[in-house]
């Protein structure tokens, strides 16, 4: 009898993947992709200990993401910036050495 063993495994993780997620609401994931190699990454964001509260200088946005993500194929590092409003929603973003993409 044959198991087909590589199907299983991504079904697991998957299910793995969604229980995690729902689990953990705060969690905000960014998909990136390399500029160099294309290669893609996803970077997990702590919205608790990795966004920096900002004071009064810049009214319009209320949370700023400094962020430095590596791809695993050619290693380089990709920078990330993000400014949020109250709500955490995304008021604007840059990133250096790859491009923002769509989750797959
Ligand atoms: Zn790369």
């Amino acid at each position: 009898m044959k198991i087909r063993r590589k199907s299983d495994k991504m079904g697991f993780f998957d299910k793995l993947f969604k229980k995690s997620s729902s689990t953990d609401q705060d969690i905000l994931w960014l998909y990136i992709q390399c500029d160099h190699c294309g290669e893609k990454v996803t970077v997990r964001v702590n919205p608790r200990g990795d966004l920096v509260a900002e004071s009064g200088e810049t009214p319009s946005s209320c949370y700023t993401l400094h962020k430095e993500a590596m791809d695993d194929k050619c290693y380089r590092i990709i920078k990330i910036y993000i400014e949020f409003d109250a709500n955490r929603r995304i008021l604007k973003q840059e990133i250096q050495g790859g491009k923002f993409i769509e989750k797959n």
